[in-house]
């Protein structure tokens, strides 16, 4: 395998002026350019249009348009039929969708085929199937009857209404996937709102959309940064905000939602995850574990580990093992095959992974192994592994959102358990035995939406994902996503 080229068709799709696509069709936009960089080369490789308020107000007019059109009433199996087709032709086109997303993120190339194209088209094909299963339930009311009357009751769950998504840089399709997926299944239109380093993708999936016959005005995308995204859910058209992103600026987007006349929002924020390797578990397995916790996509996925606990008769050995399996990872160009580990995935983010470098540092940790930049153009570091002394090391509370492990040493299953939960975040953790039984026990105390057994990262799309405590509110996929995409009316009959 080598590097690959470019396809003529994402050569084009990059040389074009990017803007917004409202209404079934690309739209310039007249607002500022904001300059997409490739971060393996830290070269522009085109641009978009950041929204004015004239590009929100169409977005949201022409999206109210279709809600209160037809899509609303649309026939279930038809919403689903449409989701379907909309999977096989991001399938058909899979290769020029993940050079798009290698070309804008630095995710390597296998990556951006197999966890971004393949699982969100497993993803669509999921909502789908759900949008013919969005049922309420028949009751039975114990009103009073005076001249013999009867009462019977029944419950609907009806779209919401205009569901403005929110995306974040780490994995544009998929998560823009989960968004509208959720969206289209329920009845609910969608407006989604890229990352600004990342708006590439999701313009082309929405032309592959209204090709699928999604109707014009089901699936807009407004480019821009934050501004785009703040206008959007104040704006009086829109019923929910669906955000993914970090911590401060979910609370940012939580309370301007309610302020904004109690729009609904459902928050997937970021996270400091806990992985807990109990004493049974080999060094062997426990490298291949963090390698799979931490690692993926240079650590930069909501849901990867970045507090390790090994137990203390088997740290040193661990740790030397990871080093060497660090060492061994082929890090370079993304769209070479053979790459395992990347750039970071912008400028902004690379700055700040070489201020927890210079803080590890600053603050007497052991660097195991890494903890560089790399001499080279674009956005480089070294997969990195650093050891603390204590729970209170901010290495170990501070979300980094990158390729940095922190490990700390434990004694005894209890003290790793208050070691688990000793965040403010809970988003995912895993635990790591050979003891079903220990694993059964631990499970309930973890306090994390989603708690992995021997394994981490991997997510279905029957499995409910969001967090707990400061990791968010609101839960996406699995069949917890109606919940959150539909109001529940009550119908009560006399007769
Ligand atoms: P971010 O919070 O900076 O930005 C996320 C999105 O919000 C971007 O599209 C941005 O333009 C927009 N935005 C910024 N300010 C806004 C505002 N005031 N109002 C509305 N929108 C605004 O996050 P990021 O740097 O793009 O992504 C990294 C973060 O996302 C990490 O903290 C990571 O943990 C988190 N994340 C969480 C999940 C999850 O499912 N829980 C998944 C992926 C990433």
């Amino acid at each position: 395998m080598a590097t690959i080229s470019l396809l003529p068709q994402v050569q084009a799709f990059l040389a074009r002026q990017h803007g917004h696509y409202i209404d079934g069709a690309a739209v310039a936009g007249a607002g500022q350019r904001i300059v997409v960089v490739n971060p393996a080369t830290g070269t522009p490789i085109a641009s978009i249009a950041d929204a004015t308020d004239a590009d929100v107000d169409a977005a949201v007019a022409s999206s109210l348009k279709a809600f209160h059109g037809d899509w609303a009433r649309t026939p279930p199996a038809e919403r689903g039929n449409v989701l379907l087709r909309l999977a096989d032709l991001l399938l058909k086109h899979r290769e020029e969708l993940a050079q798009i997303e290698t070309s804008q993120s630095g995710k390597t190339i296998q990556i951006s085929r197999a966890f971004e194209v393949d699982q969100a088209v497993g993803f669509l094909r999921y909502y789908a199937g759900a949008a013919t299963r969005i049922n309420g339930e028949t009751i039975s009311p114990s009103l009073p009857s005076f001249n013999g009357e009867r009462y019977s009751a029944f419950t609907r769950r009806e779209p919401v209404g205009i569901v403005v998504g929110i995306v974040p840089w780490n994995f544009s399709i998929l998560i823009a996937a989960w968004k509208f997926g959720s969206a289209l299944a329920t009845g609910c239109t969608s407006i989604i709102k890229p990352s600004q380093f990342t708006p590439l993708t999701l313009l082309r999936i929405a032309e592959l959309a209204t090709e699928a016959g999604v109707p014009p005005g089901v699936l807009n995308v407004v480019s821009g940064g934050g501004n785009a995204g703040r206008q959007l859910i104040a704006h009086d058209g829109t019923a929910k905000v669906s955000f993914t992103g970090s911590v401060p600026t979910g609370i940012a987007v939580g309370r301007s939602a309610l302020e904004a006349k109690l729009t609904r929002a459902t928050l997937e924020l970021g996270g400091k995850n806990s992985v807990g390797f109990l004493k049974d578990v080999d060094a062997d397995k426990a490298v291949a574990g963090i390698l799979e916790a931490g690692f993926i996509h240079q650590g930069q996925v909501c849901a990867a580990g970045e507090r390790f606990f090994l137990h203390r008769s088997r740290i040193d050995e661990t740790l030397e093992k990871l080093s060497k399996a660090l060492a061994d990872l082929r890090i370079g160009d993304p769209l070479d095959e053979d790459t395992q580990f990347g750039p970071l995935s912008n400028k902004a983010h690379f700055d700040k992974i070489n201020q927890f470098f210079a803080q590890a540092r600053s603050e007497g940790n052991t660097i195991v192994y890494g903890g560089q930049a790399l001499e080279r153009p674009g956005y480089f570091v070294t997969p990195t592994a650093i050891r603390v002394n204590n729970a209170q090391a901010r290495l170990l509370n501070e979300e980094t959102f990158g390729p940095i492990g922190t490990f700390l040493a434990y004694d005894d299953e209890e003290e790793l358990l208050s070691l688990f939960n000793d965040t403010p975040y809970g988003l995912t953790a895993s635990l790591w035995t050979n003891d079903l039984a220990k694993a059964l026990n631990f499970v309930p105390r973890i306090e994390a939406g989603t708690v992995w057994v021997n394994m981490h990262t991997l997510l279905d799309p029957a499995v409910p994902f969001g967090g707990v405590k400061e990791s968010g509110i609101g839960r996406e996929f699995g069949s917890a996503f109606i919940e959150d995409y539909t109001e529940l009316k009550s119908i009560i009959i006399r007769h």
